[in-house]
């Protein structure tokens, strides 16, 4: 008889000689950007909630009212009984705040591009994908099987290549607005030129651009000014805006196909409405609180100042992620180690969700953060550097 789990054990042994073993801490309280965890007070610098919206009362209180009026169950998909007043009307107020004919609301992000991309693209097209595009928008192009080309990260001359030497049918790019571990942002406009020269469409994953970027918050697309109806835009939910879900925008035509096509969407169960009315609230509070976009830039800059001189490389990036890359597995963990040591949390981001020999402290920051607390990262950082 041969042990059924020995292979497992021994995979999760060579994970753990690899320092790539993933441990959860267990939250158990938040105010702002400060945890509670294991009984330790910490100054968290790893959440995505980049304009402290998740625990704004506005939102807070819409949770209340929705349980109150539609319980905190669907009770069915979108297509059968699971879509309610309050998802439509959260449609409509992210196609009209976005600039687009309509929107789609998703329950994740990943379940949103896991079903986007396959109900655009299929066997006989093809899809452009930039190398560090986001894991889900790497398994919606799989699960599509449609032909794929990944070009190196926002080479537009390779992509360009790529796209000229291709005869499928239907061409998709597919990238990241912001690089979620990275943060700096795809030359859209110049991506949106291809797609007119070659007749593709250009797919954006906005995550971390969408309530950050852009008038009024309204994401990178309206940052950079591109509007076209080759142009798929879907964002998420759950960092800026604070609460839970995605949402892809832009002609009627194409979000409608999505609808009818997209199974993440037609076989899963529909978002309690409550979060819909969280939602609704949230993007009231993105437009109207200005002061959030202002106070996260200044901290950006206070940020790089203090890490001028430490001695790990910090990429260009004006948005919330800020990479501090330090290269060794082993060695990005001992520098988590020792912030928390000090009572501060950055996580290490290691392979495979970074390319090898770049694992790296990948900073947040937030409008709940001060600028007291900035600075005590950056004591933190070169304390721990030296
Ligand atoms: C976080 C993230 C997602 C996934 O969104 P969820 O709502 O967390 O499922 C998708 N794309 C990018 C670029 C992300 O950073």
């Amino acid at each position: 008889m041969t042990d059924p789990l020995a292979a497992f054990e021994h995979d999760l042994a060579q994970l753990a000689s690899a320092h790539l073993i993933r441990k959860r801490p267990a939250v158990e309280a938040v105010e702002g950007a400060h945890l509670r965890v294991a009984g330790q007070n910490v100054l968290a610098f790893c959440s995505n909630d980049y304009l402290g919206l998740s625990q704004h009362p506005a939102l807070v209180e819409a949770a209340q009212r929705g349980a109150a009026k539609y319980g905190v169950g669907a009770g069915a998909s979108p297509l059968v009984s699971g879509h309610s007043d309050a998802h439509e009307a959260l449609e409509r107020e992210l196609a009209e705040f976005t600039g687009h004919q309509r929107a789609l609301y998703f329950g994740s992000g990943y379940v949103a591009n896991i079903g986007i991309i396959p109900s655009l693209v299929g066997r006989g097209d093809a899809v452009f994908s930039d190398a560090l595009n986001h894991a889900c928008l790497i398994d919606g192009v799989r699960l599509s099987r449609a032909e794929t080309h990944v070009y190196p990260h926002n080479d537009l001359a390779a992509l360009a290549r790529a796209l000229e030497g291709s005869t499928a049918r239907r061409k998709l790019i597919v990238t990241d607005a912001v690089f979620s571990m990275d943060g700096d942002v795809a030359p859209l406009r110049e991506m949106m030129v291809l797609c007119e020269r070659h007749d593709a469409f250009l797919m954006i994953d906005d995550a971390h651009g969408f309530g950050v970027l852009g008038p009024d918050g309204r994401g990178t697309a309206a940052h950079l000014g591109i509007d076209s109806p080759r142009l798929v835009y879907m964002a998420t939910l759950g960092k800026a805006a604070g609460s839970a879900g995605a949402f892809v925008a832009g002609h009627a035509t194409l979000v409608e196909w999505i609808m009818q096509r997209a199974r993440s969407y037609i076989f899963a169960t529909a978002t309690p409405a409550l979060v819909a009315e969280v939602l609704r609230a949230s993007v009231k509070v993105i437009r109207e609180e200005g002061w959030r976009r202002e106070h996260l830039t200044r901290l950006i800059a206070r940020l790089r100042e203090g890490t001028a001189s430490l001695p790990w490389e910090h990429p260009e990036s004006f948005t919330a992620i800020q990479p501090l890359i330090i290269g060794g597995n082993a060695e990005a963990l001992a520098a988590m180690t020792a912030l928390r040591e000090r009572g501060i949390w950055a996580p290490a981001i290691r392979p495979p969700t970074v390319p090898d020999g770049t694992a790296r402290l990948r900073v947040s920051l937030s409008a709940a953060h001060s600028e007291a607390d900035v600075d005590r990262l950056v004591a933190a950082l070169r304390d721990v550097a030296r």
